[in-house]
């Protein structure tokens, strides 16, 4: 597939080797969230699809060599994989651009990150994860290896889509697993050529699998079937609800990485300039559209109306624009729906008294029209207990509360149902040391915010998730352990 998708064939669900079209015939349009304009016509799936797909997998790996080659051969494939990735960089920067809206830049630098998560998982392949079990008698051995979970449904959200892909195909294929991957049926573009790419250096035939379709037929069977030893989901907290509801019925395996809400925490001691950007940064990379967006600002009160002058004074010199522009600094918002729903958002913040100053309306730039815009946002004096505080939006919209002291930022940092990330900003060793211990997230960022390499893992505590992506974690939630006991001198009990 080239940079321009509009040249793709219409046979772009990938089962068992082959590329085909849907079973039942259907098409869905791809449009750039930029104008609408059509990028692509693709395959639409539906369970019949993604069945077919789930034989295919489950034969890969009951009947094929794949789940038994040493670590290091499937190594070298993965390794393979984000060689050929790191080679067709420009042109998968090219297609995410064009499927999410997002800038250029930003998408060379997820690509970037795709390449350097399959070359590491390609090196924890070809280690040993065995371990033997301290014995409380002679004559006995036993020893502790991790195998394989099995056939494994992946779902993927729109933000990230190859970023978020690869968090979950690399190690899926570094542990000996086969797929069926299923990317938002807004952005599947990049998972396509990840497929083409998966063929072109010889991934066996049935271990990677592409079906697109919606969640609520395809995603619904890769959760529910019982071929599916694992199902590892990305998106929204009320879908992954669902998601760990279908998985019940057959007791499979469940990785949940879901939304948040971050705490972002100012002290008046902070390096206020540093802590500006980052906050910017936090927040406005991809409109908002990160589930890692510290959207939920706290700032220390003696430094609170400077701090948000400032911050006001930045955004609203935000520039927006397409994915190409090299001035853009802010693209569209993935939807129409989705512009709907921060917009829904934005109007309840505004009736619960939450300080609207800046933004919360689409961008009158007739250039912009056709494009799903909405500007940066900022609200002021919010509460804890307000909705626009405790929910994500999702979108290009910041929140800012003050607090006094350190037990009151912390106290209301952890106010949430979510865990995903906190960051806080101070120069004071102390209370680097006492706060970073107190925040309740899966991962906490000082003097810094959203910085994510493949060697540390990622997750939510709470209501963020279930599971580890990433890092030696992100390996081994794609294995079963197995306890293998030996008695070496085996005698008759004789009690029967
Ligand atoms: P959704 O939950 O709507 O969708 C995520 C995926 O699930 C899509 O592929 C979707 O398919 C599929 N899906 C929808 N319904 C079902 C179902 N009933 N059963 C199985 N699968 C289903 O999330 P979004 O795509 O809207 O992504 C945004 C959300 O993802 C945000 O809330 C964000 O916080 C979260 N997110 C979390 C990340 C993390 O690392 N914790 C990273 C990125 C996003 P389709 O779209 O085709 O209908």
């Amino acid at each position: 597939m080239a940079a321009n998708p509009q040249e793709i064939r219409p046979e772009t669900l990938f089962i068992d080797g082959r590329w085909r079209k849907a079973v039942s015939g259907l098409m869905r349009d791809i449009v750039d969230p930029f104008d609408q304009s059509l990028l692509a016509k693709v395959a639409e799936g539906d369970r019949l699809d993604a069945r077919e797909a789930l034989s295919a997998a489950r034969r890969a790996f009951d009947e094929s060599d794949w789940p038994h080659l040493p670590g290091t051969a499937r190594g070298r494939s993965v390794a393979a994989l984000g060689h050929a990735i790191a080679k067709d960089r420009e042109n998968l920067a090219r297609i995410e651009s064009r499927d999410t809206g997002k800038t250029l830049e930003e998408s060379r630098w997820d690509i970037d990150d795709v390449a350097e998560v399959f070359a590491f998982y390609a090196g924890l392949a070809g280690e040993s994860h065995d371990e033997s079990v301290p014995q409380p008698s002679p004559g006995r051995s036993s020893r502790l290896v991790r195998e394989p979970a099995g056939v494994c449904g992946l779902i993927c959200p729109w933000n990230y889509p190859l970023l978020q892909a690869a968090w979950k195909v690399a190690p899926a294929l570094a542990a000996g697993c086969t797929l069926v991957i299923k990317p938002s049926e807004l952005t599947p573009m990049s998972t396509i050529r990840l497929a083409e790419l998966a063929e072109e250096v010889g991934v066996p035939r049935g271990v990677f699998n592409l079906v697109l379709g919606p969640g609520a037929t395809v995603g619904a069977e890769l959760a529910e079937n019982a071929a599916v030893d694992m199902v590892s989901f990305t998106g929204g907290l009320v879908t992954g609800r669902q998601v760990m509801r279908s998985a019940a019925t057959t007791v499979k395996r469940v990785a949940l990485e879901l939304g948040g809400k971050n705490p972002h925490l100012v002290f008046a001691d902070a390096d206020l300039k540093a802590a500006l950007e980052t906050v910017m940064n936090g927040v406005f990379f991809h409109a908002g559209q990160i589930c890692s967006a510290g959207t939920r600002l706290l700032v220390e009160d003696t430094i609170y109306d400077q701090f948000t002058a400032a911050l006001r004074d930045r955004m609203a010199r935000i520039r927006l624009g397409g994915a190409f522009d090299p001035n853009t600094r802010m693209g569209p918002l993935i939807s129409a729906e989705h512009r709907a729903k921060v917009e829904a958002a934005v109007t309840a913040g505004s009736r619960e008294g939450a300080r609207l100053v800046l933004g919360g309306t689409r961008p009158d730039d007739p250039a912009l029209g056709r494009g799903f815009f909405f500007l940066p946002t900022l609200f002021l004096d919010c509460r804890s207990e307000m909705r626009i505080v405790q929910e994500e939006v999702f979108g290009p919209v910041i929140t800012v509360e003050r607090f006094s002291d350190e037990a009151e930022a912390v106290r209301l940092a952890n106010d949430t149902i979510y865990g995903l990330a906190a960051g806080f900003w101070t120069r004071d060793e102390a209370r680097i040391d006492r706060i970073s211990r107190l925040l309740r997230f899966g991962t906490v960022w000082i003097n810094s915010f959203n910085v994510y390499f493949a060697a540390a893992p990622w997750g939510g505590f709470r209501q963020s998730g279930v599971g580890r992506e990433l890092g030696r974690a992100g390996l081994e939630e794609y294995t079963e352990v197995k306890h293998i006991f030996r008695d070496l001198e085996p005698h008759p009990v004789e009690w029967f």
